[in-house]
């Protein structure tokens, strides 16, 4: 995987603090079994009590208890089948207020003073969407005046209000306690947030299904962000978001004990306005590379352990590749093709051409063999930044501006945080301008706004950083389903238009692949597109696309419910290669066929059949390295 390194000077700037103890403002995030009953909530009031007695400003942010959330929903559903999402929120609202009080109440009792407030009263101001609220703004006044009394402001996550004048309470998504406590950590300039949870931390797997799953000391808001399906149960991804925006140093720990968590690491704060806090710029960045060629296999046959060939080959000729695609197609064979830099694809191509005719479909002798397939005059063109998760405007907005500027899609490539697509070389100047335009990215990429954060933030208490490992962690997602398209003719626009649709429907998506292999039907070139979506949406995304797939000329719409996808994720593998070939090789060692691939720089996901996807994350981790002898306890 290419490209560029992340900012770790920021990263190191920002660690360098930490070494003074110096007395700090600081958001420390209750999650609801933290607060679950009388006792839990007395020793959150002892563990804020202690921090401040140690000469820190704190304010609270709290969940509600234990799953009373759950209980509330359950109710509302047992009165009526879809409830009004208003009075949702009226409902749901409700638990957090519960343990602003009681956790108030405790300290108070213990000699702290403290006073709580609900969202409104503090007044976190979001969009008028209930149960799904985005943060817009956070006053700060009230806040910063008890703060500055010496009182402990214990705040209700999760909840806001629609506007100040209109005063309807919202909130934010299930969740969404995490994405409030980061939030008030940004506006209130807090040096650090901590989220106390049941866990010690993020690991490096699921446990549940990896015994050997270790605790990791610190991850970046990147790999968090890209590792989504595994640590959302932990940190919700909205709140990641928000602390890589504005650079909030974050740790997640245990409120059981005092260990010291993992460290989510952000770049460097850019001084971005407060304003529209959760939705301005969900890019922040229009990168291009012209210096990249593609090697194309088609016709390769569809069993375990091609890829593993293809990419462990190309990885012991040292060739470090980019973008990995692997579709899928009618009958029993696929297509791969991957990006490397210009000056090394000779080498590429050779490995390619030698291992082509190794590959032949033997259980169609007739077909065509493989094919390689060069294409030298490309380059790539991406978007970057945190905020396109369950946005999927985004991607779609990025395919309507090239689709706009009649640059043709030769692959995409998606992840949580950055989208690419191969374009034509002549068409990069072009598309870039066209892109920079519609996300209002200025060149030098330099943002100055109004109403800058400023952080002095004091992350990491471990000092010099070692070289991020390769992986970090990996995850396992059973709840995708895949979606083809057959025959999408292949002209500018095609992908605007798909994924233009799906926006609208509010669908999103995660892998995208487009075939290699173009087939003439009639008379126009045509590609199939391949995608993931969340299973819940498997359904009824499959009749909207048939409904419109003849009026577009589209092909048959397919689904695939019984997949799962694995991915690795880590900064490390940037620059490194091997790391695919080891993941494919991991897979082929035991029979378990890769259906399409899909890879962003720091990220490479497999999707395999469902029935072997906890195989599949337990020998990709085993592989890695990542097993530990250390059994992290996690509580029920
Ligand atoms: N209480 C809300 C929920 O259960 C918010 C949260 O816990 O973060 O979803
Ligand atoms: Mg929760």
């Amino acid at each position: 995987m290419l490209s560029r390194l992340p900012n770790w000077q920021g990263i190191e700037e920002s660690r360098q603090h930490f070494k003074y103890k110096v007395m700090a403002l600081i958001v420390q995030k209750y999650g609801g079994t933290s607060v679950g009953s009388v006792e839990r909530i007395q020793a959150v009031a002892q563990r804020v009590y202690k921090t401040v007695k140690a000469g820190n400003s704190v304010v609270v942010v709290v969940s509600a208890m234990g799953k009373t959330t759950d209980g509330l929903v359950k109710i509302a559903k047992e009165i009526a089948q879809n409830p009004n999402r208003r009075e949702m929120d009226m409902l749901l609202s409700t638990g957090e207020q519960v343990t602003i009080a009681l956790v108030s109440m405790a300290l108070q009792e213990i000699g702290q003073p403290a006073i709580s407030m609900t969202g409104a009263q503090v007044g976190i101001v979001t969009e008028a969407e209930h149960t799904r609220a985005r943060i817009l703004h956070i006053e700060t006044e009230r806040l910063n005046h008890h703060i500055a009394q010496g009182k402990v402001v214990v705040v209700a996550g999760f909840q806001g209000i629609s506007s100040l004048r209109h005063m309807e309470i919202t909130t934010l998504g299930r969740g969404g306690s995490d994405t409030s406590a980061v939030a008030i950590a940004a506006a209130i300039g807090a040096n650090f947030c901590e989220i106390y949870t049941d866990v010690p931390g993020i690991l490096t797997t699921d446990p549940r299904l990896v015994a050997q799953a270790q605790l990791m000391d610190e991850i970046t808001c990147n790999e968090m962000l890209e590792l989504a399906s595994l640590g959302a149960k932990v940190l919700h991804p909205r709140a990641v978001e928000i602390a890589r925006n504005y650079g909030v140093p974050l740790v997640v720990k245990s409120s059981w004990c005092d260990d010291p968590g993992t460290w989510v690491i952000s770049p460097k704060p850019q001084g971005r306005s407060l304003v529209n806090l959760e939705i301005a710029r969900p890019v922040d960045n229009v990168e291009f590379d012209t210096d990249q060629a593609k090697v194309a296999l088609l016709r390769v046959p569809d069993k375990p352990g091609v890829a593993a060939r293809l990419f462990g080959e190309i990885s012991r000729q040292n060739v470090d590749v980019d973008l990995i695609i692997q579709s899928i197609h009618e009958g029993n064979s696929n297509d791969i093709a991957f990006t490397v830099t210009a000056p090394i694809l000779k080498r590429a191509e050779a490995v390619a051409a030698a291992i082509a005719p190794a590959l032949r479909n033997q259980s169609h002798p007739n077909s065509d063999e493989a094919e390689v397939m060069i294409e030298q005059n490309i380059a790539k063109v991406s978007i970057a930044g945190a905020g396109m998760i369950g946005r999927p405007g985004v991607a779609a907005k990025m395919f309507a501006t090239l689709a706009e500027a009649q640059v043709n899609i030769q692959m995409i490539s998606t992840s949580e945080v950055k989208v690419s697509c191969v374009v034509d070389a002549t068409e990069c100047d072009r598309a870039v301008a066209a892109l920079r335009h519609a996300f209002e990215i200025e060149a030098d990429n330099e943002q100055k706004e109004q109403g800058k954060v400023s952080h002095s933030p004091l992350p990491t208490p471990h000092s010099p950083l070692p070289t991020p490992p390769p992986v970090r962690g990996v995850a396992l997602d059973m709840n995708q389903a895949r979606l083809a398209i057959r025959q999408v003719p292949d002209r500018p626009g095609m992908a605007a238009k798909l994924f233009g649709l799906l926006a609208q429907h509010n669908v999103s998506v995660d892998m995208i692949i487009q075939s290699q292999r173009c087939r003439i039907v009639d008379g126009i070139p045509r590609r199939d597109i391949a995608f993931t979506v969340s299973r819940i949406d498997g359904e009824s995304t499959q009749q909207m696309l048939t409904q419109v797939a003849s009026e577009l000329g589209w092909g048959e719409v397919v689904l695939d419910n019984a997949i799962a996808k694995v991915s690795i994720v880590g900064a490390g593998m940037v620059g490194q290669p091997g790391i695919a070939a080891k993941m494919f090789e991991a897979l082929a060692q035991h029979q378990i066929n890769i259906q399409m691939i899909a890879t962003s720089e720091i990220k490479i996901s497999c999707v395999v059949a469902q029935e072997q996807g906890v195989k599949a994350l337990q020998v990709i981790h085993a592989a890695f390295g990542l097993a530990g002898s250390e059994k992290v306890v996690i509580p029920v």
